[in-house]
């Protein structure tokens, strides 16, 4: 089997699957719930419950470099950055705050890294766990309306959290919004949703962390404006001398490369 073949089957497997073990779920729904205009979080919303604090959601990096010239361009294909934690790391997110080239061959080239975090949240509609992921800049928004949420509700109950609770994430100009949602709990629903909240859900497994010469791959095939492609190291002749397939972005040969 090819490269290409593993690789299609990895995102296969990622995008239909609970990040490990049997799903859930039905075919087609993913663990992601999609945000935006095309997705399940949209104008209208969607009613989720919260499963943790955002202390305890799942925070990690992405290289992403994309701009919007009539429809978004990508610069390289999106992917994590390998100097991410593969578990909700809390304050210790810190430690990752900076590109490590030693780590990450991405961050060796200087590609664009953003902050984003999974927020794990009770589906009612599947009655399952799933992950919303989002960009830093739209987890603030959201982490600011639990915030104000919660500050109203502690004037009353001191230990209030909305972790636990239901709430309705919608898309409000070109961010989300997050407020209260109608949601009748029965005791069914609500042992579903303790389960949930004590599943330990396979992040690293969702944040799909590719290996080396994988990333190496799309790096070489990345617009050289994005990168510094003189720092990519060389993965085709630690991998195999004798086909630089990769390196000249040379498809048929690439096809060659097997494990
Ligand atoms: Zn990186």
């Amino acid at each position: 089997m090819g490269i290409r073949d593993i690789l299609k089957q990895r995102e296969e497997a990622r995008n239909s699957n609970t990040g490990g073990g049997q799903s859930d779920l039905p075919e087609g729904v993913k663990r992601y719930i999609q945000a935006g205009s095309f997705g399940e979080i949209n104008k209208e919303g969607k009613t989720v419950v919260l499963l943790a604090k955002p202390d305890d959601w799942f925070f990690y990096f992405v290289h992403e470099d994309k701009v919007y010239e009539g429809k978004t361009i990508h610069k390289f294909q999106k992917h994590t950055c390998l100097h991410s934690p593969k578990s909700p790391a809390g304050d210790d997110i810190l430690k990752f705050a900076r590109p490590k080239g030693d780590v990450c061959p991405s961050c060796k080239v200087g590609a664009k890294r953003k902050m984003f975090a999974m927020i794990p949240v009770f589906d009612p509609e599947y009655g399952t766990y799933r992950v919303i992921d989002l960009t830093e800049f739209h987890i603030n928004n959201l982490i600011d309306d639990i915030e104000k949420a919660e500050e109203m509700a502690r004037e009353f109950q001191p230990d209030y959290t909305l972790a636990g609770k239901p709430v309705h994430i919608k898309q409000v100009d070109k961010s989300f919004s997050l407020g209260k949602a109608r949601l009748d709990i029965s005791a069914e629903m609500q042992q579903k949703i303790d389960e949930a909240s004590k599943t330990e859900i396979e992040y690293e497994e969702l944040a799909h962390f590719r290996d080396v010469d994988n990333i190496v791959e799309l790096l070489n095939e990345a617009d050289d404006s994005s990168i510094d492609k003189t720092k990519l190291p060389d993965a085709i002749e630690k991998a195999d001398d004798s086909d630089s397939g990769f390196a000249n972005g040379n498809e048929e040969k690439a096809e060659n490369y097997g494990f």
